[in-house]
């Protein structure tokens, strides 16, 4: 299978890595949107959102506990958003589940 995010996570390709464990990767966005851009992903290849279901949700709690762990490493006190984009309305470029920590910075809400 042809996908980036796989191929980060098996060190295929080169990332600027923040934390890693069996079953997660966090590394720094190559195109930031934030003084502070990060995605976690699972190693496991999961399209997206949409792929979700009882069988591998819970990778979905693990990403939660891990991003908020690097949170606190990154004192990332006055706060955050996690983003995941799903599908081509979501603006997700890239088929594997991801989740974008966005900080350092006040963000707009409605995103448009
Ligand atoms: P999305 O558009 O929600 O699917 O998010 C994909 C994100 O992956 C974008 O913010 C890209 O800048 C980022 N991205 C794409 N390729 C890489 C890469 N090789 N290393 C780090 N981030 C990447």
């Amino acid at each position: 299978m042809d996908c980036i995010f796989c191929k980060i996570a098996a060190g295929e390709m080169p990332s600027n890595k923040i934390y890693e464990d069996e079953e997660t990767l966090a590394f720094y966005d190559v195109s930031p949107q934030a003084p502070v851009h990060f995605l976690v992903i699972p190693k496991t290849h999961i399209r997206g959102v949409d792929e979700i279901n009882e069988s591998n949700s819970g990778i979905v709690a693990h990403i939660y506990e891990v991003i908020a762990h690097i949170a606190r490493q990154l004192d990332l006190d006055n706060g955050y958003r996690v983003v995941t984009n799903c599908g081509d309305d979501g603006g997700q470029t890239v088929g594997h589940l991801h989740f974008h920590v966005l900080a350092k910075r006040t963000l707009a809400w409605p995103p448009g």
